[in-house]
């Protein structure tokens, strides 16, 4: 908390937000909610990349290219006895359907934060010195406001490598992707992180062809060896997906075909010259931090991302400066939208005086394939580096969705669990999952995580039969076996 009084000072605001996604509304929310006179600049839609271009249509097209891959699957309908007609789907109205949703999101959270009490500003803000916002409004007048803390969540856009050229249309990033304007017959996509596979499982529904191209040597680089292995056999190998890891594209030309020429990560040499209807461009996210005019208040940014603490505080040369905090995708950390949120509200939280640090290790990620992939805690090989510098045993247990009733009973049981834990202590250290409802298993474990439970209490623990959790339960009791006897008290 800032050593002088937060209410009737001389500033214009009390708190203003730079930016308004998920990090920045929740913030401005909180505040405004505890009484502290906000204001939020906002320079493009309200709701940022989340409700716009990102989770909410990408999921709103998910649920769509879902069904209709449920309702194609012929062999897995017959595994019931059921024989369905050929599925039919529109493409604008699967597009309506997702830019509806996002309207709906978007009038929704500005009436709140009106309702709230924060004051909209539509415009393009900046620092000009300490506790100083300059704003660009959409009008044209530019004015300086003062307050008594600034919190910048100006996010991330798509980050776009050389030698790749966008024309919005046949060469697309995410931001085109979610408006689904058409489908094309063969399609490139560049990257296998999650938005890449997001995509690649709402187009191979929709009928597309997909060529999957990952610079790093296997695909899926960022998911857990384990879980990207079953994984990529059900979500590429299964369906119609040509994957290409170790190669580059290191050029893209926009048209009619688009030419991609591929090379060999390593040597750099030719390796093959791609015609295709259309590209996605999926190759990870840039922090907006350059409109920002940090140099202001001697801000220096790590590749565009905005050194903070737990706190939210942002830093320079690792000490906290006065009044300045930054959260969301715009600080690097988990870029996720309840990332953000949650940074958010740590940041006011220490605003108003109540000391509090965010704990990335309880925050769960997923990607929304059919079926889901999801992970909270530690990666496998963090947590044996863990073990090595603490001197404790790591354990490591599966769980197989093949053992389990319900995903039995949904002829979908492909899935695997894997749960990493502390065999002296119990101490749940992170879980991987891959399978039917991956990301609503996940929330369970990233509870336990928060609070640093022993799988010896969790284990006990009942879970409702039959219902995907007895995954998560079998994990638990997997892990209390492989515990040392002295540790669990036998
Ligand atoms: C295709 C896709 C799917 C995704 N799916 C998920 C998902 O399922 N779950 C999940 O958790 N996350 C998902 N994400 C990530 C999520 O969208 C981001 O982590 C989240 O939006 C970050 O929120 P933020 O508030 O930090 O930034 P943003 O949402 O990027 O918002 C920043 C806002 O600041 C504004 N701004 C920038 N500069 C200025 C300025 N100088 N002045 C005024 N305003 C400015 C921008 O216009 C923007 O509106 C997805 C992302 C993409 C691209």
């Amino acid at each position: 908390m800032s050593d002088a009084p937060l209410h009737g000072s001389s500033f214009d605001y009390d708190v203003i937000v730079i930016g308004a996604g998920y990090g920045g509304f929740d913030a401005a929310k909180h505040a405004a909610d505890h009484g502290l006179r906000t204001a939020i600049i906002e320079s493009r839609d309200m709701g940022g990349t989340c409700v716009n271009r990102g989770c909410v249509p990408s999921k709103a097209l998910l649920a769509a290219s879902g069904r209709v891959r449920e309702l194609a699957d012929a062999d897995h309908l017959a595994g019931f006895g059921i024989h369905a007609a050929p599925v039919r789907f529109e493409r604008q109205k699967i597009a309506d359907h997702a830019n509806q949703l996002v309207a709906t999101i978007r009038t929704n959270l500005t009436k709140t934060l009106e309702r709230a009490g924060v004051t909209i500003i539509r415009g393009t803000g900046r620092l000009e010195g300490s506790q100083r916002v300059g704003v660009r409004e959409i009008n044209g007048v530019d004015r300086v406001l003062t307050a008594r803390e600034v919190i910048l969540a100006t996010g991330s856009e798509p980050f776009v490598p050389r030698g790749i050229e966008t024309d919005g249309r046949t060469v697309f990033t995410s931001d085109e992707a979610v408006s689904l304007e058409w489908l094309p017959r063969w399609l490139a996509i560049i990257g296998s992180g999650y938005i890449g596979l997001e995509f690649a499982d709402v187009y191979t529904a929709l009928g597309c062809e997909v060529t999957m191209i990952e610079a790093l040597d296997r695909v899926m680089p960022t998911f857990d060896p384990d879980i990207a292995k079953i994984a990529a056999r059900n979500l590429i190998d299964g369906r119609d997906i040509d994957a290409r890891a170790g190669v580059l594209a290191q050029s893209v030309h926009p048209g009619a075909p688009v030419r991609i020429e591929l090379v060999d990560m390593q040597t750099r040499e030719p390796v093959e010259t791609l015609e295709v209807d259309a590209v996605l461009v999926a190759t990870g996210r840039v922090p907006s931090s350059a409109e920002l005019n940090l140099a202001s208040v001697a801000v220096e940014t790590e590749r565009g991302f905005i050194p903070v603490d737990d706190r939210m505080r942002v830093l320079v040369g690792g000490e906290p400066v006065p009044h300045l905090w930054a959260v969301g995708d715009v600080t690097g950390k988990m870029m996720l939208a309840h990332t953000a949120a949650a940074q958010g509200t740590v940041a006011v939280d220490n605003i108003l005086g109540h000391s509090r640090s965010i704990d990335y290790r309880s925050i769960p990620a997923a990607t929304f394939t059919h079926p889901e992939i999801s992970s909270v805690g530690l990666s496998e090989a963090d947590a044996k580096a863990l073990a090595a510098q603490e001197g404790f045993e790591l354990g490591t247990v599966r769980s197989y969705f093949k053992a389990n009733s319900k995903a039995l009973a949904e002829l979908d049981s492909d899935g695997l669990m894997k749960l990493l834990f502390n065999k002296t202590s119990g101490e749940v250290l992170g879980a991987h999952i891959y399978g039917l409802h991956a990301a609503d298993l996940i929330q369970e474990i990233a509870n336990a995580v928060a609070r640093r439970q022993s799988v010896v209490q969790l284990a006990t623990e009942v879970h409702t039969h039959p219902t995907l959790s007895e995954v998560v339960e079998v994990a638990y009791k997997q892990a209390v076996a492989a515990m040392h006897p002295a540790a669990v008290g036998a």
